[in-house]
C-alpha cells in the first residue's frame, strides 16, 4: 500500500538572471505502509531539498507529492496545519529544533498542546510515557536539553515526532552526528518503534552501509536525479548502476570516503549549475558511451522492485 508518493518532482533555484540550479530533477518515489525508504547520496546531491517537500517546508517547482492520493503541495492554511500531524521529521541536529529554555517534558508535549490533544495537567505523565517508549529514564522530564547527551537528545526528538502518532516519519541524517555504537542503538530503537506502530519511514543518509541495514528499499540520488532504486537486502549483491557500485566499493576501501573514491574514478563532481546534458554521471563514469553525453537515461524496471536509469540497461 502506497502512503506517500512523489511524482515528477523537480526543484529549480534561480541563482542569477536566466541561470537556474536544478536541485531535484523529475523524481518519482513511493513510500509503502510500514516500510522504510532509504535515500542515499553524497552531501549536496539534493536529498534534503527533496525531504523538505514531504514535510511541507518547501514546494517543488514542478510535480506532485501525494499523501493518500491528495497533492499536499497544494494545501494551505488550516488544512495544511492539520495535515502536518501526518508526517513528522527528525533532523540531524536536535539543538536546532529544541529551544534551550524548554524542559524535556515541554519539548516532547509541545506538538500535543498545539493540537490540543492533551491538557497542561497531563504534560508530566504524557512526557514520562514517551520517555519510556524511547527507553529513557522518566526523571529526565524536568531537565533541559543541554544536560543530555547527543544520543539522548535524538531519543527525545524521536519521542516528540511520535507524539502526534504520525503515519510517516522522515529522518534527515538523524544518526549521522552520533558515535557508531550510539547510532546502532538509535537505529535499533527506530526499527522497534516502526514495527510496533506500523510507521512509514523515509531515512536519508550519506552512509550506504547504514542505509543497507535499515532500509526496505533504497533510492540512490546523484546530482538531484534518482539513478537506481532496489530492495535494501539486495543492495550489496544486485546494484548495477555504475554510481551505486562506486558507492558500495567505497565501503571496502578503509580510510577513503566515497567522494574520494569516485574522484579517483574521474575528476571533479560537476556543479549542479552545469549538470551534463545527458546522463548526470557521464563526466565521472568509467563505462561512459557516446549516447550517455546526449540523452538522459530514463528509469527502467529490470526486476521486481529494481529500477535503474542508465543506458547500459
Ligand atoms: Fe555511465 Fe552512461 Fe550509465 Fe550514465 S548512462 S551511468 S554515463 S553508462
Ligand atoms: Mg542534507
Amino acid at each position: 500500500q502506497v502512503v506517500l508518493e512523489a511524482k515528477h518532482v523537480t526543484r529549480k533555484f534561480q541563482v542569477a538572471k536566466d541561470v537556474y540550479l536544478t536541485a531535484n530533477n523529475d523524481i518519482n518515489l513511493k513510500f509503502y505502509k510500514g516500510k522504510t525508504l532509504g535515500l542515499v547520496g553524497e552531501s549536496g546531491c539534493g536529498k534534503s531539498t527533496f525531504m523538505k517537500f514531504l514535510v511541507s517546508l518547501d514546494t517543488p517547482t514542478k510535480g506532485e507529492i501525494l499523501y493518500r492520493g491528495e497533492d499536499i503541495t497544494k494545501l494551505k492554511g488550516e488544512k495544511l496545519r492539520l495535515h502536518r500531524q501526518n508526517i513528522q521529521m527528525v533532523f540531524q541536529d536536535p539543538n536546532s529544533s529544541f529551544s534551550p529554555k524548554m524542559k524535556i517534558k515541554e519539548i516532547i508535549c509541545e506538538p500535543l498542546l498545539n493540537f490540543k490533544r492533551i491538557k497542561r495537567s497531563e504534560v508530566d505523565q504524557t512526557a514520562k510515557n514517551y520517555l519510556r517508549l524511547v527507553e529513557l529514564p522518566e526523571d529526565l522530564i524536568n531537565r533541559y536539553p543541554h544536560s543530555l547527551s547527543g544520543g539522548q537528545k535524538q531519543r527525545v526528538a524521536i519521542a516528540r515526532a511520535l507524539s502526534l502518532e504520525p503515519e510517516v516519519i522522515i529522518f534527515d541524517e538523524a544518526t549521522s552526528a552520533l558515535d557508531v555504537s550510539v547510532q546502532k542503538n538509535i537505529v535499533d530503537l527506530i526499527k522497534k518503534l516502526q514495527k510496533e506502530n506500523n510507521i512509514t519511514i523515509g531515512f536519508i543518509c550519506h552512509d550506504i552501509a547504514l542505509i543497507a541495514d535499515i532500509a526496505d528499499y533504497v533510492a540512490v540520488m546523484y546530482l538531484g536525479n534518482i539513478v537506481e532504486t532496489l530492495p535494501g537486502d539486495k543492495l550489496s549483491t544486485d546494484a548495477k548502476h555504475p554510481y551505486t557500485k562506486a558507492l558500495i566499493d567505497s565501503i571496502f576501501d578503509i580510510g577513503m570516503d566515497f567522494s574520494q573514491k569516485i574522484q579517483s574514478i574521474d575528476s571533479e563532481i560537476p556543479s549542479p549549475l552545469d549538470i551534463p546534458a545527458g546522463c548526470p554521471f557521464c563526466d565521472r563514469c568509467d563505462k561512459v558511451m557516446d549516447i550517455c553525453k546526449k540523452e538522459r537515461p530514463t528509469e527502467k524496471t529490470i526486476s521486481q522492485g529494481h529500477d535503474i536509469a542508465c543506458h547500459l540497461f
